[in-house]
């Protein structure tokens, strides 16, 4: 175990914000995971689990406890069943996937972070979300003080949410299993629209799995999507915000204001999202509020290739992005009564 006093957070995280941390602990095994959290827990410490550091925004002021990086290795592979530490690279991980010629994540190529922390918001691009792989979930549960094991059902996964995300305080985890499918070298059926129009198929179609991985790291690549420490654009966490999800009657409201404001033949983005409901998409409410690409003049700013995601230009603080984020949830709210709701993890700060 590796331990740091007033350690600088910023380095750690995409967006390169956010103050230090009392203590920086980094872990390289699952029994100095639990031993850091145990002893974390056992002072009554605050604890912030370190991942990739790829969807956490963390205040000027740092973090006044133990920010413990999981830092574990190991990729077993048996059969269709793919075993990965926490710590192990997530888009390394896909890549081996691909290798292996089994199908389930390749549409996650190029998603920054961990393994570890992909059940936490059940990561999703592309038509694909890792809930639809995920067979269990090892976790140490600081309430029991003992290492669980969590089945897919059990991890309650829902659109960018989970028991984890919704219990942020209970769960460290150690190692996710996924169940993937040898469909013969192919992919799994592909959903998203975008890429079947990139790949030259119909939705539902299976091409070859390497060629589905190269095709979604492309089409990310292109908004800034995969992480690349020259490009400004890349200094964020994904998108900012979440697709908002509403209720029949809030959408019909929502479609007049819509008209309202751009014409009777305006018509906002739907996706269905379960029984009674619907998804819209938080891009396009942004880009029509008035907050294109490329927005701002501060060292915080929308990137200049994709509408959903904040950036730091260089210099930026925390107060920074989040003056910008506030702007932007407090315009769209004028323009449409909806309210936008971060995707990333918020450490001390808040909109
Ligand atoms: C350029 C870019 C593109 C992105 N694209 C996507 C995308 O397409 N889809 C998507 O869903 N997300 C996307 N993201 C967001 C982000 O990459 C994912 O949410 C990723 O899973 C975060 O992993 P991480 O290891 O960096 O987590 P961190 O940022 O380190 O942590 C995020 C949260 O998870 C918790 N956590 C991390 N590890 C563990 C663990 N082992 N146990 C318990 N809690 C843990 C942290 O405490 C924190 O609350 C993108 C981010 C960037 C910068």
């Amino acid at each position: 175990m590796h331990v740091l006093h007033d350690a600088p957070l910023a380095p750690l995280t995409t967006f390169r914000l956010g103050g230090p941390a009392l203590r920086l602990v980094t872990a390289e095994t699952d029994a100095e995971v639990v031993d850091a959290v145990r002893e974390a827990d056992d002072s009554g410490t605050p604890l912030l689990v370190v991942g990739g550091g790829s969807n956490l925004v963390i205040g000027d002021k740092g973090f006044e406890g133990t920010a413990l990086r999981i830092a574990t290795r190991g990729v077993e592979l048996r059969g269709t069943t793919l075993e990965l530490a926490a710590g192990e690279v997530w888009s390394d991980a896909v890549a081996r996937s691909v290798e292996a010629g089994l199908a389930g994540i390749e549409c996650l190529a190029g998603i920054p972070g961990s393994a570890g922390a992909t059940p936490i918001q059940n990561v999703g691009a592309y038509g694909q979300e890792v809930s639809a792989a995920i067979s269990e979930v090892i976790a140490y549960d600081r309430r029991a003080g003992e290492t669980v094991t969590l089945t897919g059902e059990e991890c309650a996964f829902s659109y960018r949410h989970s028991r984890f995300k919704g219990d942020p305080e209970r769960y460290v985890v150690l190692r996710v299993r996924f169940e993937l499918e040898d469909a013969g070298g192919m992919s799994a059926p592909i959903k998203y629209a975008e890429t079947a129009r990139a790949l030259g198929v119909e939705p539902g179609d299976r091409v070859p799995l390497a060629e589905a991985r190269e095709t979604v790291l492309k089409l990310r690549a292109g908004k800034g999507m995969v992480l690349d420490a020259g490009d400004h654009d890349t200094w964020s966490a994904g998108s900012f915000f979440t697709n908002p999800i509403l209720t029949e009657e809030q959408f019909a409201a929502f479609q007049e204001r819509v008209r309202e404001r751009l014409g009777e033949d305006a018509e906002p983005p739907a996706y269905p999202a379960g029984e009674g409901r619907r998804k819209t998409s938080a891009a396009w409410l942004i880009d029509k509020a008035g907050y294109t690409k490329g927005y701002g003049t501060g060292p915080a700013r929308i990137s200049t290739k994709h509408t959903l995601a904040l950036t730091n230009r260089g210099e930026a603080t925390t107060e920074d992005l989040l003056t910008l984020a506030r702007e932007v949830v407090a315009g769209v709210r004028e323009a449409f009564g909806i309210t936008l709701v971060n995707e990333p993890v918020m450490v001390g700060v808040g909109l």
